[in-house]
């Protein structure tokens, strides 16, 4: 087996905004799973990995933006385990000056140093990804690779992700998770108990997701989705998002990422405060990791003379 399964440490959560709510708040630290292969993509790539291996596939191919948890979660993975790494990263423009896009680019930068090889397509390329002809010409162009999709999200992902929940969670009424693909969220609600429910937070907008997430799941109780925290879609931030973030470093210790799991936790900090969760609750939220997406955004933040995540 190549990622082994793992539990990660709870802690409970003391921050000033929620103090006296009566609601208890604690959070999974999935981001610790592993250095470079963190969070959520450790669930999602272990049952990927040992099914590349069974198919005695030698390189890995996936998709990704240039920012991507999942391509350099996939690029270190391949790296540690031995299978060649193929990344095909949205943005063709990336691939004017290569050289100073990796560079640049601290996803990219890792990748590569983990000897991803990047292909760089359209836009509108990209969105073939899970065309058949698409796959066709790469398989002519790389030779025989183990696809693993966007986001890394397939039934062996989400058997991956059904491991995040354990036993001892059973205490916890509430599961909140930052959603993507779905894939994550998938696993959790496979593996909810009865008097459980999860909630989904969108860390990006569009109404597919109900409809991805109902191909994963054995229950179609017990959990929904909360599409008022994607801040203007995937990848976009507020200041207010950010002063978020830092306040709830400041005072937990606890690293968020901009993308997923910053949002996710100021929805729980935000329902909680409004008064949405009845007196008593005990939710758990699942920091699914992403934290190497910082260095990239403050570049972002940067270049906007935006507040910076410290
Ligand atoms: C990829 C990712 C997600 C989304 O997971 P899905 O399975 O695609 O829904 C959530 N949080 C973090 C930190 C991620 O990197």
């Amino acid at each position: 087996m190549f990622l082994e399964n793992k539990n990660s440490r709870i802690q409970q959560i003391h921050f000033s905004e929620i103090e006296n709510s009566g609601v208890s708040l604690f959070i999974k630290r999935e981001d610790e799973l592993h250095p470079f292969i963190s969070g959520n993509k450790y669930r999602k790539l272990k049952y990927n990995l040992a099914e590349a291996a069974k198919q005695q596939k030698s390189t890995l191919l996936t998709f990704g933006g240039a920012y991507s948890n999942h391509i350099a979660a996939a690029a270190a993975a391949g790296f540690a385990y031995n299978f060649k790494t193929i990344g095909i990263i949205r943005g063709d423009e990336l691939a004017n000056n290569l050289e100073e896009t990796i560079q640049i680019n601290p996803t990219l930068k890792f990748a590569s140093e983990h000897q991803m090889k990047f292909e760089f397509v359209s836009r509108s390329a990209y969105r073939n990804k899970t065309e058949p002809e698409f796959i066709a010409s790469l398989k002519e162009k790389f030779g025989d690779f183990y696809l693993v999709p966007e986001g890394g999200t397939n039934n062996f992902a989400v058997k991956g992700c059904e491991e995040i929940l354990t036993e001892e969670d059973a205490k916890y009424n509430v599961i909140c998770c930052a959603v993507g693909t779905g894939g994550t969220i998938s696993g959790i609600i496979n593996s909810l108990k009865n008097h459980q429910k999860a909630i989904g937070f969108p860390a990006l907008k569009g109404d597919f997701l109900q409809h991805e997430i109902n191909k994963y799941i054995l229950k179609t109780e017990n959990w929904s989705l909360n599409t008022n925290y994607h801040f203007g879609g995937y990848a976009k931030v507020s200041e207010e998002l950010i002063i978020f973030i830092n306040k709830f470093k400041r005072e937990t210790k606890i690293p968020l990422d901009p993308v997923y799991t910053g949002k996710m936790m100021f929805g729980i900090v935000d329902l909680i405060k409004k008064g949405f969760f009845e007196k008593g609750n005990k939710i758990l939220a699942i920091h699914t990791g992403g934290l190497q997406g910082i260095e990239g955004m403050n570049q972002l933040l940067e270049k906007k003379n935006l507040a910076q995540i410290v």
